[in-house]
């Protein structure tokens, strides 16, 4: 389950339009305001009281955006890095730097993947600040931090199904129960924070809006003031973010959960909402942006189809939702992607699935069935 952390595709190479005044950009409807981004352990001013900043991650997905909002006499943080001496480094120079010595008052985690909750335990103790996380996330980050082994039987009838063959089985069976390695121990109590919830930071009124797909209850937050969207990895403005199915939930349909939170954020958020990413640059276009990526999805889907013309696995239909080549890496999260489509695809009655002897599973277009 560690691989549960990353959004995977790269965008494809993206037009750049020449920089305007002040650093701006545009790339595919979408404006870039703020410039080049803050190295580790600096920090850029993006919306009035919300700085930006950034850790590295050792992985092709090579950052990860961290928000302070000004809190009184401190900071309320937004999501915290992996478990890496390189991240803390990052966050004692930003606290010692432009954060300028003042205390972390409460962290808040948009949801339970490595990236994003890693330092959550060390900069809550280190602060003796509360953690704040919706029920979903903070649970199972708990069950995952102690799930350290061994590789469970379902694992590997769930990937064998998939079309996984002995090594990469016995790869799965050693590379099991990383992801608390990549997490500070995490607090025993948390504050809950749920779907239209109202957080005041300094005098502002942050709502919550939960979206699901990416992670099981993934909390943004909204200044409505200004349009203000902290959307952690909602709303990506340059990749799309990993929507697997994992072992533990075989006939989940997250893609449908995602499919139906961006159509209602799409409802939701102004088309002047400024949007601060967990990953890429803060930017204009939310619109444009969710258009896009529910249109890769139907993109795929659609490319999906036709490729079940021939019975094929889960690991045959790579071809048809990534542009590059899946290597060992990412094997895990494009695994649970194509599961993820191909669920979805059964869901509507568009695909089914059938187990041979070896436990392996075959999908076939229903259309073929019957206009064949
Ligand atoms: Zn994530």
């Amino acid at each position: 389950m560690a691989e549960a952390a990353i959004t995977s595709k790269q965008a494809v190479d993206e037009g750049v339009a020449a920089p305007e005044a002040g650093g701006a950009e545009t790339i595919r409807g979408l404006t870039y305001p703020l410039g080049p981004a803050p190295a580790p352990g600096e920090a850029v001013e993006a919306a009035r009281g919300v700085l930006w900043l950034r850790l590295p991650l050792p992985m092709a997905l090579d950052h990860i955006n961290i928000y302070a909002i000004a809190d009184g006499d401190g900071w309320t943080v937004v999501d915290t890095g992996l478990l890496t001496e390189i991240s803390i480094k990052g966050w004692e120079d930003a606290l010692a730097g432009p954060l300028g010595g003042k205390p972390v008052k409460r962290v808040i985690c948009t949801h339970m993947h490595p990236d994003h909750i890693g330092l959550a335990g060390w900069l809550c103790e280190r602060s003796d600040a509360p953690l704040l996380m919706s029920r979903l996330e903070y649970v199972t980050a708990r069950m995952l931090v102690i799930d350290r082994g061994p590789a469970p039987k379902e694992g590997e009838v769930f990937f064998r199904a998939a079309g996984w063959d002995e090594a990469r089985l016995q790869k799965y069976r050693d590379d099991f129960g990383r992801f608390g390695s990549a997490v500070s121990p995490m607090p025993q109590s948390y504050t809950r924070l749920s779907e239209g919830d109202e957080i005041t930071i300094d005098e502002d009124v942050w709502t919550i809006v939960v979206g699901s797909g990416h992670s099981p209850e993934h909390v943004c937050l909204w200044r409505k003031s200004d349009d203000v969207f902290i959307s952690g990895d909602q709303i990506l403005p340059r990749i799309s973010s990993n929507i697997s199915v994992w072992p533990t939930e075989p006939e989940q349909d997250p893609l449908a959960d995602w499919l139906t939170s961006l159509d209602r954020l799409r409802g939701l958020l102004p088309e002047t909402t400024f949007v601060l990413p967990a990953h890429g640059e803060p930017f204009y276009g939310v619109t444009t942006r969710i258009d896009a990526l529910i249109r890769g999805h139907q993109v795929s889907l659609t490319r999906l189809e036709r490729v079940l013309k021939t019975p094929s696995r889960a690991i045959d239909v790579f071809g048809s939702l990534f542009a590059r080549p899946i290597g060992d890496g990412v094997l895990g999260m494009a695994t649970g992607e194509s599961i993820a489509h191909l669920n979805y695809l059964a869901g509507q009655g568009r695909a089914r699935r059938e187990r041979d002897a070896d436990g392996v599973d075959w999908w076939t277009a229903t259309s073929m069935e019957t206009s064949a």
